[in-house]
C-alpha cells in the first residue's frame, strides 16, 4: 500500500477542509493510506504527521479554516531542514504530497522534489486568485460571498444615513476580489491595481449626482492600489463634499463556511490532484481553466503574475 500526505501551507482559505475530508476519503478508495501534516511544512521537519482515517475528517465539512492548521516556515528555506523533512517522510513511507497553498508553497516543494524525489500535486487555495494558470483558487467564492454580505449591509446603512463608504479589499496585488465585487453589488467606484485611474475623472458625475438626489456611494478598492483607503475617504468628504467612513473587511474575508462551490471544487481539485500522482505526474499543480482541469509545471504557475481578466476588467 501506497503513503500519501495533505498539507495545508501559507494562507489558509475555507474550503481547506472540505479539501482534507475528500483527500481522505478518495485515498482510501484509490487503495492508498492517507496522512496529514500539521501546520505547513514546519510539521514535515518536527514530524508532526499523522495517519488518518475517516474519523478524523467527520464534521468539518461546513467548517471554514482548516483543522490541520497552516503556517509559513522559514526553516524550509533551508537545505538542511529540508533533508529532516526528507528523512521524516521516508520513516513513515510516503513519497507523495498534495499541497493547497499559493505559489510560494509551490515553488518551495518544487525545490524538495528537485532535491529528494519527492513527488507532489499543488492545488490553488488563496482568496486573491492571483495564481498565474489557474481561473479558480479554492476559497475565492466563499470570500466574495462574504464580501457581498458585508457590503450588502453597508448598503442598509449607507442609504438610510447621507454617506460615502470605502471599503477595501483583500488581494495584495491583484484586484480581483474587489473588481467581482463591484461588478457583483452594483458599487459606484472599483478602485484596484490593474488599472489607472485619476479620481478627477469622477469629480464633475458624483457632485451632479449628489445634486440630482444621490444619498450614498459606495466605493471598492483593493488593498494594492498606490492610495490608502482612508485618501479616497478624505477626497470625498473634500472634493465630492460627503461625510465619509472607511471599512477595512481585512481577515473576515478569509473565515465563513465554504460555499456550495468550494466545496465542490475541493472535491475536484483533490481528486485531480491525486490522478496526477498515481499517473506518474510527479510535480504539477492542478489549474483550473476555460478548458476544464490541467496539469501545469510549477515554473509555468509561478513564472507570471496573473492577468485580470479583460472580459471583466473592461466592465469597469
Ligand atoms: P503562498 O504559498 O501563499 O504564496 P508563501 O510565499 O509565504 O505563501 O510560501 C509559503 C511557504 O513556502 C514558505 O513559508 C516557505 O516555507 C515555502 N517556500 C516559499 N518559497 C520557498 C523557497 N524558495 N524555498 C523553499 N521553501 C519556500
Amino acid at each position: 500500500m501506497k503513503n500519501i500526505a495533505i498539507i495545508c501551507s501559507g494562507g489558509d482559505v475555507s474550503g481547506m477542509n472540505p479539501a482534507l475530508k475528500h483527500f481522505v476519503e478518495y485515498s482510501i478508495e484509490k487503495g492508498l493510506k492517507p496522512f496529514f501534516v500539521y501546520h505547513g511544512y514546519e510539521g514535515l521537519i518536527d514530524n508532526n504527521i499523522k495517519e488518518v482515517t475517516y474519523k478524523d475528517v467527520s464534521g468539518i465539512i461546513n467548517r471554514g479554516g482548516t483543522i490541520i492548521g497552516s503556517a509559513r516556515s522559514m526553516r524550509f528555506k533551508e537545505a538542511k531542514y529540508r533533508q529532516i523533512a526528507k528523512d521524516n517522510l521516508d520513516a513513515l513511507g510516503i513519497d507523495m504530497l498534495v499541497v493547497l497553498g499559493g505559489d510560494g508553497s509551490f515553488r518551495g516543494l518544487d525545490i524538495f522534489y528537485q532535491e529528494h524525489g519527492i513527488k507532489f500535486c499543488g492545488i490553488p487555495a488563496t482568496i486573491d486568485n492571483d495564481i498565474n494558470g489557474t481561473e479558480y483558487a479554492l476559497g475565492v467564492d466563499t470570500a466574495l460571498n462574504i464580501i457581498k454580505t458585508s457590503i450588502d449591509a453597508i448598503r442598509d446603512t449607507a442609504s438610510s444615513f447621507r454617506r460615502a463608504f470605502v471599503v477595501e479589499t483583500m488581494g495584495r496585488d491583484c484586484g480581483y476580489l474587489a473588481l467581482v465585487s463591484h461588478l457583483t453589488s452594483g458599487s459606484e467606484l472599483c478602485l484596484i491595481p490593474e488599472k489607472k485611474y485619476d479620481l478627477k475623472d469622477y469629480e464633475d458625475r458624483f457632485k451632479q449626482e449628489i445634486k440630482d438626489g444621490r444619498g450614498y456611494f459606495i466605493a471598492i478598492v483593493s488593498e494594492g492600489i498606490k492610495q490608502k483607503s482612508s485618501e479616497i475617504a478624505e477626497w470625498f468628504e473634500k472634493t465630492i463634499g460627503i461625510e465619509s467612513r472607511v471599512t477595512v473587511l481585512g481577515h473576515i474575508q478569509r473565515g465563513g463556511n465554504p460555499t456550495i462551490y468550494d466545496r465542490l471544487m475541493a472535491y475536484k481539485f483533490v481528486a485531480k490532484a491525486i490522478d496526477g500522482l498515481l499517473n506518474s505526474i510527479d510535480s504539477s499543480v492542478v489549474c483550473y481553466t476555460k478548458k476544464g482541469f490541467e496539469y501545469k509545471s510549477i515554473s509555468e504557475v509561478t513564472s507570471q503574475v496573473k492577468q485580470l481578466d479583460e472580459e471583466l476588467l473592461v466592465l469597469i
